[in-house]
């Protein structure tokens, strides 16, 4: 990969969501995130809103390296559980990043749900030095399975079937999941800001 492409740096240890944006824009931005650079402090998620964990991380992460990050927060909203787990995605389960758990809690609270209804949001923010740049939303709506399908993706991808398909996301895939996926939608509006403005 050419090392003259300018770099993004994204504000996860998360390796699975910086490979998906790296799968998305790494033909035109060199995708690092803070497991590429030693001592980045964490970040504690205190927000009540997908934007303002975002913004705590871009800003945080912003302040330690130069050029500009990128932050993504993003759950999974169940109409049935009220909205759950939403900003709590990753620690539903009990156990912070625990995908595994995650999906057993998933899949007891749902058990006999007949509205299955459900989405994924992603809110990205923009940062350089401190200072947000903007920020961006995408969504996908879909529905939760009643058992876990597939290997792909991570998180709640194979209880997730995106509208107008059979299948999980763990199931349909990296190019149908990116083309379709609240984190390839937002990832779109960056992307686009970024050709215009930086
Ligand atoms: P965050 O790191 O606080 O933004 O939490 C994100 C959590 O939401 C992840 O740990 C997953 O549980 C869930 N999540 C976000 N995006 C996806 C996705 O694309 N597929 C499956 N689960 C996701």
């Amino acid at each position: 990969m050419s090392s003259n492409l300018p770099v993004l740096i994204v504000a996860t240890r998360n390796s699975h969501k910086s490979s998906e944006i790296r799968e998305m824009i790494g033909d035109r931005y060199r995708v690092m995130d803070v497991n590429d650079f030693p001592a980045m402090p964490e970040v504690d998620e205190t927000g009540t809103s997908f934007l303002e964990n975002a913004t705590l991380k871009a800003v945080a992460i912003s302040r330690e390296v130069a050029g500009i990050v990128l932050s993504d927060d993003s759950g999974l909203e169940v109409d049935a559980l009220g909205g759950a787990p939403g900003v709590w995605s990753s620690s539903y389960g009990g156990e912070e990043g625990n995908h595994a758990r995650n999906n057993a809690r998933l899949m007891a609270e749902m058990a006999g749900s007949e509205d299955r209804s459900a989405r994924f949001r992603c809110t990205m923010v923009l940062a350089r030095g401190g200072e947000v740049l903007a920020d961006f939303s995408g969504s996908v709506e879909g529905r939760i399975l009643e058992d876990a399908h597939g290997a792909g993706g991570f998180g709640y991808d194979p209880l997730f079937a995106p509208e107008g398909h059979e299948r999980s996301f763990a199931e349909l895939g990296a190019e149908v999941k990116n083309a379709l996926s609240h984190r390839g939608r937002a990832l779109e509006k960056v992307a686009a800001w970024l050709e215009r403005e930086a």
